[in-house]
Formats: structure tokens, sequence, C-alpha cells
């Protein structure tokens, strides 16, 4: 049904506009029954469906109905699969129709900055483009429902410490090119129906009533046509995040919120426009809501599982794989050991999660897979619950090991150790487990770890394993997907979404995180993940876009639609790949682009486009993927705006940021017209004569060389300290060096000609 919304609005009295601006109670809006405006629940999200059974608590805390659990963003991203990850959408969208839910709270869209974050297992990636890529993939699979989504949290939330009054202080080419690309990416490609503003303030304001984020960039900018909605209790005045652009403020704030902005209204601090304004967008998708409610929706929670059983073995990446020693033979003695094979860890803690539908044990999964002869054993190892070793499990564990072919062991995070709320300080796995490691390895050679993490840790132990599994937190299949991937019955296929750093210290933001007191200041820029590793050359201990296969691929037959073209121009690059091994695979193929030369200083590369192909042994198939001028800008401060500087760029394929296989190099041509420059007493020589229009006014100048600087060579002022000189040289410094050729007058007019020359 069509409703004319300007037409309603209209008919709203203040105090319901005001109303409808603010929840009604810890999940829903508010109805005004008069004008059949429905009210609409809102609620968590992103992996996943978080409905509180019954009526809600308010702090939104107590059980959730049974929903299907699903890899949290970590792992989605790990397999660099649109149409999974959209998949897993889909099929969450499906839960939340059968549960009259009509806005999914999710996905997450910040960028990790460190890996001590606490909410990075909720979060995609280190890189912008892999995460707008499928936040947008995520977004469109919940959305193809008729469930609408919550991008969050926008913007600039990168930590838990201090998390609801941090103030993240970035400059604005790190917040274009790093921390908003991906929200630009997901609002432009997705069309998110809502926006949630984050808790933290950005430069000083607020997120929730952020004008310059909210209607500038969101709105303006990029073209949300939803409503912004706060994060939980976000709001700081809620007048004036209605005047930046706010919609909704929840959840309920018991009658203040409408009460300040019908203050506000009469007061004249916040305009009726801007309200109304408000409302249309959210009346515009709470009768979208409306539409699509299917009271008769259910859903086979059995068939979902097997959508987190698929989902799950292409998120978990395989680390190492010495010897072969993975697949494992079905009738091998197997030893598992760590209490993590009995209770997995397959979430993470806070808002995000959920009450699963069934919940698979890696250690019975591995068994069900087994074949006549085999034997596993299983011992604990450790206790979860305590960082203490127990040296009776410990024994066993060993003992075990010893009897056994291939040892198994679970290690991982328990829950205290990463969750919703607080940042880690270190990224150290609990010395217990870490001693069971060094314990059984000095028995059993032929050993083998399965992780399970929300974010990186450190492996001092890596020498002394064989193969390395990182099942992340891969949701209620985790189990099945983790016993599928170690008896290969599916070929692992995740790719690091994160640079595994070798030691917390090498972090990019190490010496800044998590800031002072409650200001954090972004200072190491746009070098952030494997931007800054590269150009440090720092060797990580598992670079981003990392991971084996228990095949191989081989790469081929690089081409481009164009070699030479304009930053307006899409070319098409195709690269062939072959399986050379001996089972089916799917690899995922990264391009990257480099820019040769720059004025800027720039990341020695950065992901641009990333496909992934599945091929049967011996055969082989062709990705391609499509750049545009995105791909070779950067956001330049002073246009306010993306720009391609013209020259040479290095198109790189590889499969990871760290094995590049092939490469070409394109020449792009910039088509922006760069603002003619206005000189100055300040304008350098250097300057001048880098332009050729000005140059030639130069080079008809006699007698402006400073006085003696030809003869002035010797040991102490070298040629090329005469060149340098003579660049970086401003112009009135010409007064005094030229011996009078040069004085305040003739400057006056040399400049109207410079400036005229330009001009022409
Ligand atoms: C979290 C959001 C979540 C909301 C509702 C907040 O504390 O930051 O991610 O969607 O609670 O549970």
């Amino acid at each position: 049904m069509n409703r004319d919304i300007k037409q309603i609005v209209k008919q709203l009295t203040l105090n319901e506009k005001a109303t409808l601006c603010s929840g009604s109670s810890f999940w829903t809006t508010h109805a005004v029954e008069r004008l059949d405006i429905p009210s609409i629940m809102l609620t968590d999200g992103p992996h996943g469906l978080r409905k509180q059974a019954g009526d809600a608590d308010h702090l939104g805390l107590n059980a959730s109905v049974p929903s299907t659990c699903f890899p949290s963003a970590v792992g989605l991203a790990s397999s660099w699969n649109r149409d999974l990850v959209q998949l897993v959408g889909e099929t969450i969208g499906k839960e939340a129709l059968a549960e009259d839910v009509a806005i999914l709270l999710g996905p997450g869209a910040n960028i990790k900055r460190s890996p001590l974050c606490g909410r990075n297992f909720e979060y995609f990636s280190e890189d912008p483009y892999l995460t707008g890529e499928l936040a947008a993939s995520h977004i469109s699979g919940v959305q193809s429902q008729g469930v609408g989504t919550s991008l969050k949290h926008y913007a600039v939330n990168n930590q838990e410490h201090c998390r609801m009054t941090t103030d993240a202080v970035v400059d604005e080419r790190t917040l274009r090119e790093i921390y908003l690309t991906g929200f630009e990416k997901a609002v432009k490609q997705a069309q998110p129906w809502t926006v949630m503003s984050s808790y933290n303030r950005v430069n000083g304001t607020y997120a929730s009533e952020n004008e310059y984020l909210l209607n500038t960039i969101l709105k303006e900018e990029w073209g949300h046509e939803g409503f912004v909605v706060t994060d939980w209790s976000a709001v700081n005045e809620i007048a004036a995040s209605i005047a930046a652009g706010l919609g909704l403020e929840m959840p309920s704030s018991n009658g203040e919120g409408p009460r300040k902005i019908v203050e506000a209204v009469n007061g004249g601090e916040l305009s009726k426009e801007k309200l109304d304004q408000s409302v249309e967008r959210l009346l515009a998708i709470i009768f979208k809501a409306a539409e699509n409610k299917r009271p008769e929706a259910t859903f086979d929670s059995e068939q979902h599982h097997q959508i987190a059983r698929e989902a799950a073995r292409e998120t978990m990446v395989l680390l190492k794989n010495e010897d072969d020693i993975l697949p494992l033979n079905k009738n091998s003695r197997i030893a598992v050991i760590g209490e993590l094979a009995e209770k997995v860890r397959y979430q993470g803690g806070g808002s995000s999660h959920i009450h699963p539908t069934q919940l698979d044990s890696p250690y019975e999964q591995m068994v069900l897979l087994t074949e006549a002869d085999a034997s596993v054993t299983y011992a604990a190892g450790y206790k979860l619950a305590s960082d203490e070793s127990d040296p009776i499990l410990m024994k066993q564990a060993v003992e075990a090991a010893k009897a056994a072919e291939v040892a198994v062991l679970f290690i991982g995070l328990p829950d205290r150790y990463e969750s919703e709320g607080y940042d880690r300080s270190h990224m150290e796995i609990p010395v217990n487990q870490s001693e069971l490691i060094k314990a059984v390895a000095a028995e059993q050679p032929n050993l083998v770890v399965v992780l399970s993490n929300g974010s990186p840790i450190v492996m001092p132990w890596l020498d002394d394993v064989k193969g390395v599994l990182e099942a992340y937190l891969g949701g209620q299949a985790a189990g099945g997907a983790m016993a599928d991937l170690l008896y290969g019955e599916t070929n692992p296929s995740g790719k690091l979404a994160e640079t595994f750093p070798q030691s917390v210290h090498h972090n990019p933001s190490a010496l800044f995180f998590p800031g002072d007191g409650d200001r954090v200041e972004y200072r190491e820029g746009i070098y952030v993940g494997y931007r800054y590793y590269d150009r440090k050359d720092i060797e990580p201990l598992f670079p981003f876009g990392y991971g084996l296969s228990y095949t191989q691929f081989k790469y081929t037959d690089l081409s481009l639609s164009d070699t030479q073209f304009k930053d307006t121009d899409r070319v098409t690059v195709t690269v062939t790949i072959r399986n050379t091994g001996t089972r089916y695979g799917q690899e995922v193929v990264q391009l990257y682009v480099r820019d040769q030369q720059t004025v800027v200083s720039r990341p020695d590369k950065e992901l641009k486009g990333f496909s992934k192909i599945g091929l049967e042994p011996g055969a082989e198939g062709s990705v391609s993927f499509t750049l545009d001028k995105r791909s070779f800008a950067y956001y330049n401060v002073d246009l306010k705006d993306w720009h391609v500087e013209s020259g040479s760029y290095d198109i790189l394929i590889g499969s990871s940021s760290r094995s590049i296989l092939l490469q070409q190099t394109v020449n792009v041509e910039s088509t922006t017209t760069v603002p003619v420059p206005t000189f100055d007493r300040n304008t350098t020589l250097g300057e001048l004569l880098a332009n050729p229009k000005t140059m030639a006014v130069m080079s008809q100048l006699q007698g402006l060389a400073p006085q003696g600087a030809e003869e002035a060579q010797s040991d102490a002022i070298s040629s090329e300290m005469i060149q340098a000189s003579m660049k970086y040289m401003p112009l009135r410094a010409l007064i005094p060096f030229t011996g009078g050729a040069l004085t305040e007058e003739t400057l006056s007019q040399l400049l109207a000609g410079l400036n005229a020359a330009v001009r022409q």
C-alpha cells in the first residue's frame, strides 16, 4: 500500500512526532493507532537473531528465543565469499521474519584498528574494501527477505575502552579512506534500512549528534534513504541529534527524549522541519516493515543448521600444514585434547550472543567421521575456567597423545578473554594451554592445533606443532565444520581478513591504543593492518589474505582490457587459475593496486578486488575484476574528493598480500581539474620550476640565482645540496640572496606575472 507520508506527518501532533522518535520499549518503536502507524521490533544481530523471549527487561539481557548461530563476522570475512555471506544474511532474514522482527541490528562494519578491540569478532576486517563488500552482501541477503538491517556502529568505533564516551580523533583522509569506506560501500551498494550511530564521539562530537557524519556524508553524499537509529543509550542530547539527522533514539528513554524534543521545538532550538524530516524517514521504513510482515512464516532449523555448517567450513583458515599432517587419516589413532573439543567456543560475548537451536561438539563430530579401525580418544588437558595448569589433566593428555599417531589440541580464548564491553590487554592464550602445547609437543611430534578465538593471538609455540587450523568463532555448527576440515571432507578455503602480528607491540596503533582517558588519537593514520606492516617492512606471523589449502593453484595469463586509460574509465582484469593438485578446492584470488609514484604518502598496496573460484583437480578457470576510479584514488583533503594522480600503477594479483604472483603496470590519466594555485612570497622555486606555465616565466629571469651558488661547491657543499636548497627556497629568500637583483617591489611584479601565467 502506498501511503502519503507527508500527509500523515501533517496529521501528527508535535507530541506524537516526538514520541515516534524514541523507542517504546527496549526493542520496539511507538505505534500511533489513530493513523495506523504500527510499532516495529529491532533486535540483534549480527550473526543470528537474538530476540528476547517474553517481555524485554530494561537491560535487554534475559533469555532469547532459539535461532541459528552462524559464524561471527571475523569468520564470515575469512570466507571472502560474497555469495556465502549473502546466503547467511538470507537465512537470518527468514528467521527474523518468522519471529516478527522488522530490523536486524547488524552487520558491523567497523575496522579492526587494533587486534585488542573486544568486539573484533563482530567486525569483518582491517581492510575497508573487504569490509564494505561483505557488509553489502550481508545486508542484501537479510533485506531480500523483507527484513531491514542496521549497519553499525557508525562511525570510528574501534575499541571498547570508554566505549560510551571516548573521543576518536582522526584526520579527514584517514576517516574517509579507512574508517568510512566500508560503510560507504555498504550504503551505496545495499541501502540498509537503517544505520546505527555509534556510542563514541568523532573529532569532538558524539556520533549520534554529528551533523557531518549523519547529514552531510551519510545522506547527502552517499544517498542513504533510510533512517539513523542510535546505539542503545547512545544519545547525549536528543534535540541536537534530531537536528543532526537522527531518526530514532533507542531504547525507550521513558518519556525523557520526547519531552526534550517538544521543549526544543517550542523553544526554537530545533526546527519543526528537521523533526518532520526525521519522522518522514522513520515512517517510510516502519510502513515498509509492516508491508513485509509475514505472520505465517516459519523456518526449518535443521536446514539452517546445515547452512551454518556449510558457512563454517569456509570461514576457517589453515595456517600451517607441515608434512601434510592434515587431512587426518580416517583410520588413524587420534588423541583429541582440550576442553574446547567438548565445549566448543563458537560465538562471542555481549549483545550478539545467541541461543542456538543446537550445538555440535567437535569431538563427537570427529568420531562420526572416522572409519572402523580408527580410535579417537579424548582428554581435557586443561580447565577452561582457569588459567592454572592442572598436573593431572596435563599428564593424562600427554599419555593419550603418546598412545596416538596424531594429537589434535583444541586451544583458544575463553569467553572471559574477549567480549563486547572491554578490550584485551595482550594477545596471549591462557598459560595452562600454552604449557599443555609444550608438554604434548615434547612427546608427540605429530601435533595439530585447532584454534577458537575471535581475534589474533600470538603463537610462541608455532614451531612445536605441525598443523594449525584457525577456526575462529564458527557458530553452532563449528564442531561439524572443524571435523569436516580435519578429515578432509572439505578442503580449507578461508584466508585471513586481518594480519596476525608476531607481537602486539608491532601493531600500528600500539602506542596510541586505547588512548589517554577518554580521548584516542588515530596517529597511525591510514597505516592500519597490512598497509602498515608492508610499508614498515615488518614480517607478520601470518599476513593479510593468507590461508592454505590441501591442493595447489597456479596463476597465469593476467590480462587487462586496457593499460592506458582515464580515471573515469572502467577496466577489466582477467586471470587464469589452475588447480594443480589432486583434490577439489577453492581459491581466493586477490587484486591489489600500487601507486608507483605519488605526491602523498600511500600504502605499498591496497586491496581493490577479490574473487573466489572452485576448481576440480586439473581444471582451470578464469576470474575477472572491474577497476574504476576508486581503485586508484586517494582522498584529497584539499579537493575534498577522491583523486587519482596521473601516472603509473601496478596491478598486483596474489594469493595473499605477501604472495604476489602476477603483475602488470598501467597508466592512468587524471580527469580532475586541479584548482589553479595562487603563488605568494613563500612559494618555492621548486614548485615554480615544476609547473610548465611558471617555468617559462622563471627561465626568462636573469640574475635571480643566489649569488655565488655556482662557485660554492666544496667538500661541505655539494652540487646536490645547492640544487636542493634552490628547490626548497621561497621567493622571499631571494631578496637577500640575490644581492639586490630582487627587491620587494620586483617580487610583487614577479608574483603578479606568475599568477597571470597560470591563469592563462
Ligand atoms: C551494542 C549494539 C547492539 C545494541 C542492542 C549495544 O550495546 O553496542 O551493537 O545492537 O546494544 O543490543
